[in-house]
């Protein structure tokens, strides 16, 4: 099943190209803040087999085309997301950014971003008035927890996995804080829907790609992670909680580069999606401790 998000926190499933309108199934009004009407859809999932069904057969539909998509989730209670986690990327961040980088996932852990820097797949990915500085795309497979929990053994983490989706962990290299560089508002775009566990590609199985331009930027495949999927629940719940929700931003492979106003860029993932997305210029963001010398 395709869950999405669209016009203002109502929640839809897709069927062909069609949106079926589900937003009643759970208990908070669309465009109610917060907005977290999916997150209770998600934690009701389980119960809503025969409600769904229904639903689809008979519920109201409108035209994928007319709606406006936004990030499936969109109120998560974290986003967390694994760097150096594919061992070609790992390579260029020592040789190609100047960045001292011997630490991989395995090694390192996660860290996190904003949630506020999730959006959706129809907001453009707004550049901060940073001048001087590389922005720099990372394409990412994107899992959504389902049932939560706490130290869940990695041979249990599958079961815990409600779906995936495409997300593009945008980031300004440099010498700040991570959680800083990288959680600009629209610098997490998630979308165009979560895949459901039960109809996506096995996890060791998804392939991925970003183009900028319509040139190949990026390429990957989930076989090729330091830390599998798996083992990214496990860690992350070892240290957290996890809800139903929460996003994982599972690394990106080699290929990261700069984006500019302008930009289009290409997020494709198999078996899960793809979103088309604009770069433009934002006049927000300007700080003096982008301007500090390290
Ligand atoms: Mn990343």
């Amino acid at each position: 099943m395709k869950i999405a998000s669209f016009n203002r926190g109502r929640i839809g499933v897709v069927v062909d190209d069609e949106l079926v309108d589900v937003t009643h199934l759970q208990p908070h009004a669309a465009g109610a803040w917060p907005p977290i009407g999916m997150i209770a859809f998600i934690a009701a999932f389980p119960t809503l087999t025969t409600k769904l069904e229904r639903a689809i057969q008979s519920g109201e539909r409108i035209p994928l085309s007319r709606a406006h998509l936004e990030a499936p989730v969109g109120w998560p209670n974290k986003v967390v997301a694994y760097p150096a986690n594919y061992h070609a990327h790992v390579e260029e961040m020592k040789t190609g950014t100047g960045l001292i980088s011997t630490f991989k996932a395995d090694g390192q852990g996660f860290f996190l971003k904003a949630n506020s820097s999730l959006s959706g797949p129809c907001d453009p990915i707004r550049l901060p008035a940073v001048s001087g500085r590389e922005i720099h795309h990372e394409c990412e497979l994107a899992i959504v927890i389902g049932e939560g929990g706490r130290q869940i053994p990695a041979s249990q983490a599958l079961r815990h996995v409600f779906g995936y989706s495409c997300l593009l962990d945008m980031v300004i290299r440099g010498k700040e804080e991570r959680v800083m560089r990288k959680s600009f508002d629209t610098f997490c775009p998630l979308g165009p829907w979560i895949v459901t566990a039960d109809e996506a590609p096995a996890h060791d199985e998804i392939e991925l790609r970003l183009l900028v331009g319509g040139k190949i930027r990026q390429s990957a495949h989930t076989r090729d992670l330091i830390v599998g999927i798996p083992e990214m629940i496990s860690m992350a719940s070892s240290v957290m909680t996890l809800h139903p929700g929460d996003v994982i931003a599972t690394g990106t492979p080699a290929g990261v580069g700069p984006v500019f106003a302008g930009d289009r860029l290409r997020i494709e993932i198999s078996g899960i999606g793809e979103m088309e997305l604009d770069v433009v210029q934002d006049e927000c963001g300007n700080h003096d401790v982008w301007r500090k010398p390290q």
